[in-house]
């Protein structure tokens, strides 16, 4: 089935939103948990930074100062002692925090835990500008997200370290790799994520099957009223949808209403409400299968009014018309349960009984023939009589006209031989 129009639009109004939500809440909940991961991070950074600071101050009480030695190179200085070959306080608890350390003096490493890939220190790397800015000159803390140290991402933390006399001599550094902390992110967006994905999953899925279903429905009543549109009004709609509750539900029984009051001006007599000459064209090749499926007997009946012109000729055309209503009414009440009665033109109708083989419905025929004897039509102040000559078939599996044919063979008969009789076996020639 071509899926396009109003299907793809429900689909879309349907799982564009829950995608979307799905994917803001992720996005929304990947940020806010990164941001709450990063701010605890800096936290522990500043512990450590003043853990570090501490130990250094607890071990070897006084500042920190670069002295030149013999070699004309300089020592690091805490207090008194040379600590420039002494890592063991930095590098203790950079192991215990899972943190690279360094100190820096002014602008410059001179005492890092950061190794190049030959296991030199990198004693001597220069500061950024903007830490210089924000940590030397303004005594204040430096963040930083996604610094690049030798290819490995780091947040960076720097503090100032003050000298005794109050003056900043130096940056406390504290680094962290970023790949354990996203590691943490996604491990605190999971859950989410694990209940967001099939929630999505299922409310997509719940949209899908609920457009799938409407669309049906919406196409099952096009193809009904397309058969209608072009003439098909014995085309049916399944009964699930009509005995829905809801609008598709209205617009199904709307439709096969419409197609009944189609069905019924196309094929009723607009004078006597009978069926009409098409709609037995339709009915019988389905009521001759029946037979044949089933092997039950139908019979066709032609009955024509005698004298028919006479009436008009008498009483006028009207009475005419009123004794053709009459005439049709006793024959639809005659056929009740027996089959139908129509209009086959002018003053003669055919008389369908199913399940009545000829002989049976020959004898039924006599009460029909004693009740049009036996009726007065008043029209116009006229007391109007008639009579009827009928002529009886078998039906057959040929077509109907050759079963009125047949019928009407026997028709002629009768009205050769005195009309107001029903006839159904013409006698021989030498009878
Ligand atoms: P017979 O006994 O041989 O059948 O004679 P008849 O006069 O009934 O037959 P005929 O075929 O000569 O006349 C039928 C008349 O029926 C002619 C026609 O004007 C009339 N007729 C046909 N349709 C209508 C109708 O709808 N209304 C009226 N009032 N007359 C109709
Ligand atoms: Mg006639
Ligand atoms: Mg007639």
């Amino acid at each position: 089935m071509k899926k396009t129009g109003i299907y793809k639009r429900l689909l879309y109004v349907a799982v564009f939103p829950v995608l979307v939500f799905g994917l803001l809440i992720t996005i929304f909940s990947y940020i806010r948990f990164k941001k709450s991961i990063y701010t605890e991070a800096r936290t522990d950074m500043r512990d450590v930074a003043q853990s570090m600071l501490l130990a250094y101050d607890i071990a070897y009480p006084g500042d920190f100062s670069l002295v030149k030695n013999e070699e004309e190179t300089y020592d690091l200085y805490k207090g008194d002692v040379n600590i420039v070959e002494d890592y063991s306080i930095i590098d203790r608890l950079s192991q215990r925090t899972g943190t690279q350390l360094s100190i820096l003096y002014l602008n410059t490493r001179v005492h890092t835990t950061f190794k190049s890939a030959s296991g030199n220190r990198l004693n001597g790397l220069l500061a950024n500008s903007d830490t210089v800015d924000k940590v030397l000159y303004n005594q204040k803390e430096a963040f930083y997200e996604d610094i690049d140290v030798l290819g490995t991402e780091y947040i960076v933390l720097y503090v100032p370290i003050y000298s005794s006399n109050g003056s900043v001599l130096g940056i406390a550094e504290v680094a962290k790799e970023t790949a354990s902390l996203k590691k943490n992110v996604i491990r605190a967006v999971w859950p989410i994520l694990a209940l967001s994905i099939p929630g999505m999953i299922l409310a997509a899925f719940i949209a899908f099957e609920t457009t799938k279903h409407i669309t049906d429905v919406l196409r099952a009543i096009q193809v009904f009223l397309n058969h209608v549109a072009t003439g098909n009004l014995q085309a049916e709609l399944n009964t699930k949808y009509l005995r829905r509750e809801d609008e598709l539900g209205e617009i199904s029984r709307s439709s096969v209403l419409m197609q009944k009051s189609i069905r019924a001006s196309v094929e009723t007599d607009p004078l006597t409400g009978l069926f009409n000459r098409r709609y037995l064209l339709s009915a019988v090749p389905k009521i001759t299968e029946r037979a044949k499926e089933t092997g039950e007997p139908y019979c066709v009946a032609i009955c024509d009014i005698d004298f028919f012109k006479k009436v008009n000729d008498t009483y006028g055309h009207n009475c005419g018309d009123d004794v053709l209503k009459e005439v049709a009414k006793t024959l639809k009440q005659f056929m009740e349960r027996k089959g139908f009665a129509s209009r086959w033109g002018g003053e003669e109708f055919v008389l369908i009984f199913t399940k009545f083989t000829a002989s049976e419905a020959f004898s039924s025929l006599d009460t029909l023939m004693e009740t049009i004897r036996n009726m007065t039509i008043h029209s116009e102040g006229n007391d109007i009589r008639v009579t009827l000559t009928i002529g009886l078939a078998d039906g057959d599996d040929g077509d109907i006209n050759h079963i009125v044919e047949k019928a009407d063979e026997k028709l002629y008969y009768g009205k050769e031989h005195g009309r107001n009789q029903v006839v159904y076996e013409i006698p021989k020639k030498d009878d």
